[in-house]
């Protein structure tokens, strides 16, 4: 099977996973994006518009992560975007129990796509996919190397746009990833 149908397989799965709709709102957002991707941005959980469209990261934060990526010289095509989280929790907030359920389907997702670098975006990524609780104020941009994968952690985006210093350092982390990736 090639990689984007074996991604199809798993948003199959995601759309019909009862365990996923628990306290949820809303459609799938199982992620998006090129399924060879070298990088890959993994947020928090889909917020209302995601979960309205089923597509992820297209709201406020969403609007900032694409440009940033289409300023450091990517596309979205490029890439691959998507969250441990694949519904909108009831609550705002994903649960423990949620992250870790949906962990299970990103972690297969992320070995289809194997790509160069799993970008980071805030504690709860950082939580859900290292299992370490990360001081991102002190390592964001930086790589960490875990079981043989590359890691940068970074902001959320929403972090980005309530604070303009967390702004510029976004967007010269983001140059950075460019040089990462190409190097
Ligand atoms: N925030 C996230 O972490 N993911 C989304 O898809 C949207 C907002």
């Amino acid at each position: 099977m090639n990689q984007q149908k074996e991604l199809d397989k798993i948003a199959k799965e995601i759309e019909s996973c009862k365990e996923c709709k628990k306290d949820s709102i809303g459609v799938a957002v199982p992620g998006e994006g090129n399924p060879n991707a070298d990088i890959v941005f993994i947020g928090e959980a889909p917020g209302k518009q995601e979960a309205k469209t089923g597509r992820p990261f297209i709201g406020r934060s969403g609007k900032l992560l694409r440009s940033l990526i289409e300023q450091v010289g990517l596309k979205d095509e490029d890439v691959y975007i998507t969250s441990p989280v694949k519904y909108l929790p009831e609550r705002g907030t994903p649960s423990k129990q949620q992250i870790a359920h949906g962990k299970k389907y990103l972690d297969r997702q992320l070995d289809i796509i194997n790509p160069k670098i799993i970008v980071l975006l805030g504690k709860v990524a950082c939580l859900a996919v290292l299992n370490e609780d990360v001081p991102i104020a002190k390592m964001h941009g930086q790589i960490l190397k875990r079981d043989g994968k590359q890691y940068v952690v970074e902001y959320h985006p929403a972090a980005a746009l309530r604070f303009q210093k967390i702004r510029k350092v976004f967007l010269e982390d983001f140059k950075k990833l460019v040089d990462i990736v190409r190097s």
